[in-house]
């Protein structure tokens, strides 16, 4: 499955919350495989839509989508240089598909910072100056043999990949990353795709704040601006390592007496699953309700392909209801007799929400 990597500084909430996502009840998955490596998580992700098609279904089970965090540790200036744990960093990170930069936010005295104060925007900085870097690197590697290439075969495609190239090397010359940065230049980052770079991996961002600062809008828009467009989410560590011992009831009236709805946690869960470009669709019947992970734009064949291989081969069509519809109606058969289920052949394009049956030839 896909992962975001935890990446930030030391002394800025990495582990807390880490340890918070994966010991989470209502979010640590309850699969064997939870716990592959001790810096690996895997996370469902929160849908209440699924307890109320259980509801609906009479299911004797809910099983979430999942998404994994993998806790990077060894982040610091001159990372990239091998400083640290730099190159095994750099490994790890390479392997994820999307990164969250945690940022610390709080003060506390009793927490040192590895740059002596609380700095929020000079510490992005930091951090990605270690991932331009090292994005730099890898190109000035890279780049000779693909130029060669190019010129040898006179290969149009390669030519292309060149210039991509030398384009965000420019970019990044320039300290932008290209998450940021490669859009507006005219970068596209299909043709990158081959180098692995750091900085074309979607970014969103945790600022890690004090609690009388967490529903301060004034403070909340000026670390936004700092990250925009990539996700910003606000959330205190501290409190959401609490709010994981606490049983749901409770749970929920701090979170409300903090002015708030979901837990940082579930927002970080929720919006990096969609930061991965990723959707999901819902099966129900009375053993389980379920929701299946795929790319944006999938088809219904792809998204049959995600249960069972022969489902995508043997694929003839798909009966969907839109969870909107379903719940409306209250039940399959009286959403049927309102003419809200349709049949959808292999060209349909899959909608978030959708709830659905496969029709298909073993
Ligand atoms: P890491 O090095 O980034 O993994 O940071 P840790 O999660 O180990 O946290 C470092 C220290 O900061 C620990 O003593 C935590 O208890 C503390 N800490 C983490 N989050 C918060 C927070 O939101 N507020 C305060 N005051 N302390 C925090």
């Amino acid at each position: 499955s896909l992962s975001i990597g935890i990446v930030g500084l030391p002394n800025v909430g990495k582990s807390t919350l880490f340890n918070a996502l994966t010991k989470n009840d209502a979010l640590a998955a309850n699969y064997p495989f939870a716990t592959i490596e001790p810096n690996v998580g895997v996370v469902g992700v929160p849908d209440p839509r699924l307890a109320r098609l259980a509801e609906i279904f009479g299911s004797q089970k809910i099983i979430p989508a999942t998404m994994e965090f993998v806790d990077i540790a060894g982040i610091v200036k001159g990372a990239s240089e091998g400083q640290g744990l730099g190159n095994k960093f750099l490994a790890n990170i390479r392997e994820t598909n999307a990164i969250c930069q945690v940022i610390r936010a709080f003060v506390d005295p009793d927490v040192t910072h590895v740059d002596g104060d609380v700095a929020p925007s000079r510490d992005i900085e930091t951090i990605n100056t270690e991932l331009i870097l090292a994005d730099l690197q890898t190109i000035e590697k890279a780049l000779p043999r693909l130029d060669k290439e190019a010129r040898t075969r006179k290969d149009k495609e390669k030519l292309a990949v060149v210039d991509a190239v030398n384009a965000a090397q420019k970019l990044l010359d320039e300290g932008v990353t290209l998450f940021a940065g490669a859009e507006k230049a005219g970068i596209d980052l299909e043709l990158l795709r081959e180098l692995h770079l750091l900085t074309a991996k979607p970014f969103l961002y945790v600022f890690n704040l004090d609690e009388e600062e967490l529903t301060d809008e004034a403070v909340r828009a000026r670390l936004r601006e700092l990250v925009a467009p990539a996700e910003a989410i606000f959330l205190d560590a501290k409190i959401e390592a609490e709010l994981i011992e606490l049983p749901d009831d409770e749970a929920l009236e701090l979170l409300q007496s903090m002015g708030q709805e979901e837990s940082g946690l579930s927002q970080l869960v929720r919006i990096g699953f969609a930061t991965l470009g990723l959707q999901t669709y819902l099966t129900a019947g009375p053993k389980e309700s379920r929701a299946w992970t795929i790319r944006k734009g999938a088809t219904a064949p792809e998204a049959a392909g995600v249960i069972h291989t022969d489902f995508q081969r043997g694929f003839i069509k798909a009966e969907i209801v839109s969870y909107d519809d379903l719940t409306e109606a209250g039940s399959m058969a009286a959403a049927r007799t309102v003419g809200k289920v349709r049949m959808e052949g292999k060209d349909y394009v899959m909608q978030d929400g959708d709830v659905v049956e496969f029709r298909f030839n073993v």
